[in-house]
């Protein structure tokens, strides 16, 4: 029981970090942040939404991914994120969650703009930092954020930024600082594994035409890697990974 109340909670608190992941720049381009207080509208038609059309995942079913205003196309970010988030309640230990929250908003965000927000990665650091205080953990745990740090710094370093951006090295010392050892280091392998088998799965379906409104896309596109790593930290922590087998040393 308790489960499914975190699911729908999560799945609530989804539909927000959806909102919150589009308009988190919009201050710097002008915009105003507060919009995030104004009832929810179609972005095509300026429609604003009945409380039937917001319900979590639902909605999104019921009205066939079209806007009933407009039939403009709704995104399927919008079901996908509130699923994700739902479980993420439901399957990660509570005090986690409000670190988990940043590094949905953070997946919305490097999706569209291949770019971590600092404001976003900082907080999620000192959250991680505050948990580590707390619970302790061994020298390996501590020293798991600043190596994932060394290891991302040292590919962002050599690929002169390329391979992978110095945001993903943020990345990787909030995901160090937050599971500790095993888990944190699993979770960078599992990413490597989600990043590639996703950017072949993009290649294939692109070059397929399964993706009528792709852009081309070749090896040498830039690929979002904070939502793999978020999904591998997601997956590590459940699942209760050691693929390294540091728990030997
Ligand atoms: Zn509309």
């Amino acid at each position: 029981m308790t489960t499914v109340i975190l699911f729908v909670l999560g799945a609530i608190v989804g539909s927000f970090l959806n909102v919150v992941g589009l308009r988190w720049d919009l201050p710097r381009r002008g915009g105003v942040l507060s919009n995030l207080g104004g009832r929810s509208a179609c972005p095509s038609c300026g429609k604003v939404l009945r409380w039937q059309e917001l319900v979590p995942i639902v909605s999104f079913f019921l009205l066939r991914a079209r806007c009933r205003g407009c039939q403009a196309k709704i995104s399927w970010q919008y079901p996908l994120i509130e699923l994700w988030t739902g479980l993420l309640f439901a399957t990660v230990p509570y005090i986690f969650i409000p670190v988990f929250c940043i590094y949905v908003v953070i997946t919305i965000y490097d999706f569209r703009h291949k770019i971590i927000p600092d404001t976003l990665v900082y907080t999620s650091i000192l959250l991680a930092l505050v948990l580590k205080l707390f619970s302790g953990g061994s020298l390996l745990d501590w020293l798991a954020g600043p190596v994932l740090f060394i290891f991302f710094g040292l590919i962002w370093l050599v690929s002169r930024g390329r391979a992978m951006g110095f945001g993903d090295a943020k990345l990787g010392l909030s995901v160090g600082l937050l599971l500790g050892a095993p888990l944190g280091f699993s979770a960078i392998v599992l990413a490597f594994w989600i990043g590639s088998f996703g950017s072949l799965t993009y290649l294939f379906l692109n070059k397929s035409g399964f993706l009528k409104d792709a852009k081309k896309l070749t090896m040498k596109s830039e690929v979002p890697f904070a939502p793999a790593i978020i999904l591998g930290a997601w997956m590590s922590l459940v699942f209760h990974l050691d693929i390294l087998h540091v728990a030997l040393f």
